[in-house]
């Protein structure tokens, strides 16, 4: 009697759930960046439109605006830029002396500086003209922080950390002291230098101007790890809070990759059940929403 044989087929039926973090990709300041060169880029006359250094730091982001004819003039070298060309400034600012340069050179400026940069960069200059010693918490190769030094006169200080704000002297007791921090500075370590500078100066303002867009896309990942296999961080890898991002899905969860785009989507995130996404402030909504897809559809 002839066998009866069957070949069974493995057969994968796989439900994945995507689980969006709930505050994740552009920051209000990168978007009003990226938005303000779109438009500049769609109604320009003919006249050439260059950024000022990268406009954000993620790859596909600035493939895109580079097709739609956006040039990049490295720091802030106006040399062989046309009169009446378009300049765009980035969300983090520049120093008053560059837009001196821009319109010394007929260029014209459009200013993309964030609002929250805007704000540090004015009470730098206001507490300056009012005599105080401006010191700004921040990283002294960041560009907001070249951009607010510009703004605080003479008695300016940069410090970087707490070791750093060890050092001051003492103020004298009828000096007017400011504390201002970098956006995207670390909170606790601002909380320490405050806590230092307290001692040491009698007449202090701290003003802290630490943004909360890192925080909140922070806390927002720490909620979600819990609730799925593995989490994607989708970003720009020169991204300094994607990085942070990464870190924490690392801690927080089993499974966590960090991809720029969905074409490097892991093989095995294919085969779990829940996967996590969040990305860094500037990750454009596109390729977010390509990651998404991708997972989806296979
Ligand atoms: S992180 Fe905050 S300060 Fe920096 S660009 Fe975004 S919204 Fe503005």
């Amino acid at each position: 009697m002839p066998g009866l044989f069957f070949i069974l087929f493995p057969l994968y039926i796989t439900f994945m759930e995507v689980i969006l973090a709930d505050v994740l990709g552009y920051c209000f300041g990168v978007r009003r960046a990226v938005d303000t060169a779109t438009l500049t880029l769609e109604n320009n006359n003919g006249n050439k439109v260059y950024s000022l250094g990268p406009l954000i730091h993620n790859q596909v982001a600035l493939e895109m605006l580079s097709e739609k004819g956006l040039c990049v003039l490295k720091d802030d070298n106006l040399e062989n830029v046309k009169a009446e060309s378009k300049i765009i400034i980035r969300a983090h600012g520049v120093p008053p002396e560059t837009l001196k340069k821009i319109e010394e050179n007929k260029c014209e400026v459009i200013n993309a500086t964030c609002p929250k940069v805007l704000a540090s960069q004015k009470s730098a200059a206001k507490y300056a003209a009012m005599g105080y010693t401006v010191i700004l918490a921040g990283d002294r190769n960041h560009g907001e922080v070249v951009g607010i030094a510009g703004y605080a006169g003479k008695k300016f200080i940069l410090i970087e950390n707490c070791s750093d704000a060890e050092k001051l002297p003492l103020f004298s007791a009828d000096e007017n002291v400011v504390l201002l921090s970098q956006t995207t500075f670390s909170r606790e370590e601002f909380k320490g230098i405050s806590e230092i500078l307290q001692k040491k100066a009698q007449n202090l303002k701290v003003m802290d101007t630490i943004c909360s867009a890192t925080r909140e896309r922070q806390e927002a990942l720490e909620a979600l790890c819990p609730k799925v296999d593995g989490v994607l961080v989708v970003g720009g890898k020169n991204s300094a809070n994607t990085k942070r991002l990464f870190q924490i899905a690392k801690t927080n969860c089993k499974h966590a990759a960090f991809i720029e785009t969905a074409d490097e989507i892991p093989e095995e995130y294919y085969l779990l059940d829940k996967i996590g996404i969040t990305a860094g402030a500037s990750t454009p909504d596109s390729v977010i929403q390509s990651v998404v897809a991708r997972l989806t559809k296979k």
